[in-house]
């Protein structure tokens, strides 16, 4: 078969997940929390279902889900889009930048990627025609490089991905990050994706920037989040987009063909959920004592590290240890110590061997204290 993606497999989230059911090890790859969600939450998805809540949602979402979202964007980020043509509930942020990609990018047009990327973006972009450009962030801070992404900005730059926090690095947009983008974008056309699904999951008093936050950027840029992150329910695969009335009515276009509607009942539930209390602020709290305990305990083992800013990530370095490769590591870690992780080689398009590995720390805190365990022993 003469395949549209060629280089592309099996996702590495699915190999590694598989690999540690196979061989019984602790699963810190593949990124979903270890517990479940507020009771509450769940009881509302029942109560709705209930009260016949199972048919279509409107294409755009329910107009109370809009509504109670564009209002906490606007209390958190002091930011306001209009709920009605402004903002766009999906099935899951892969879906927002999948549909966002498509109605943006057109064959021959080129999208800068800042590796490493999450792997679901070069696909879009290479599906939808464009032609990926990669360029590397800092290491080993991974930081943006802004004479890099300058350099690799042309005529036919037409769409620059962004991941704040990021996966895998934790790394956050700084201010100047916010600028130095918005200057570069002001020459030319070129439009934004902005991927904030960890934009609740901050450290050590650090602020998110969305790009919303910057009046240049917002005007060109699609911010696309999602609930699955924020309410430790990854499986439901919702999620949200805000762009302005324009970007929005072309990015509606691809998503009524892609998946028309997002599940009713969580919408309605989520609607209520958003509208009782303010989970989300505690989450940097939640996060960070689970970050600490991962990092207090990495310590004890030879692998070198900078605790991360966000998300709920933590790479580690083990150059110095060893030259073997960090997938073979990952292997033979889930295989034969019995904790598994990500080679984030797997984020750059040449598969590039930086020897770190990606731990998610999204876990019951004993399921943490066992994975520090052993690899402390296993050094
Ligand atoms: N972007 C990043 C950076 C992610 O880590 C993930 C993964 N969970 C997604 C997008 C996809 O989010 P969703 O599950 O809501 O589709
Ligand atoms: N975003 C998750 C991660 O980075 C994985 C999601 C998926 O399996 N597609 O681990």
């Amino acid at each position: 078969f003469d395949s549209k993606l060629p280089n592309v497999g099996t996702t590495i989230f699915t190999i590694m997940s598989k690999m540690a059911t196979d061989y019984g090890a602790i699963n810190l790859s593949q990124g979903f929390p270890g517990f479940s969600c507020d009771p509450h939450l769940l009881d509302l998805v029942y109560k709705f279902m209930n009260e016949g809540k199972n048919q279509y949602a409107p294409m755009s979402g329910i107009p109370v889900l809009r509504e109670i979202l564009t209002e906490k964007t606007k209390k958190v980020h002091g930011v306001d889009y209009d709920s009605e043509s402004e903002v766009t509930i999906v099935s899951g942020a892969t879906d927002a930048i999948f549909s966002a990609i498509t109605a943006v990018v057109k064959p021959g047009d080129e999208v800068i990627l800042l590796e490493p990327a999450y792997d679901s973006y070069a696909p879009g972009i290479i599906l939808a025609g464009g032609i990926p450009v990669f360029v590397p962030l800092d290491i080993p801070d991974f930081s943006v490089n802004w004479q890099r992404v300058k350099a690799a900005t042309t005529e036919k730059t037409r769409l620059i991905m962004v991941n704040t926090p990021h996966n895998p690095s934790g790394y956050m947009w700084t201010q100047d990050d916010l600028n130095q983008l918005a200057a570069l974008i002001q020459e030319r056309e070129i439009y934004v994706i902005s991927d904030e699904v960890y934009e609740h999951i901050t450290f050590d008093g650090r602020v998110h920037l969305s790009l919303m936050t910057h009046p240049i950027l917002k005007e060109r840029t699609f911010v696309c989040g999602s609930f699955g992150k924020t309410f430790h329910v990854t499986g439901w695969k919702i999620g949200f987009c805000f762009a302005p009335a324009e970007l929005t009515k072309e990015f509606r276009k691809v998503h009524q063909f892609v998946t028309f509607s997002t599940a009713t009942p969580l919408q309605y539930a989520l609607a209520e959920y958003l509208e009782e209390q303010n989970h989300y602020l505690e989450l940097p709290h939640f996060y960070q004592k689970k970050r600490d305990l991962f990092c207090e305990g990495l310590k004890g083992t030879d692998f070198q590290f900078t605790p991360a800013q966000g998300s709920f990530f933590q790479q580690v370095y083990y150059g110095h240890l060893s030259q073997e490769s960090d997938f073979d590591l990952a292997v033979r870690l889930t295989q034969k110590i019995g904790v598994a992780s990500i080679p984030i080689s797997v984020f750059f398009n040449n598969k590039d061997d930086h020897k770190i590995l990606r731990f998610c720390f999204a876990k019951e805190d004993q399921v943490l204290e066992k994975a520090i365990s052993i690899l402390q022993k296993s050094k």
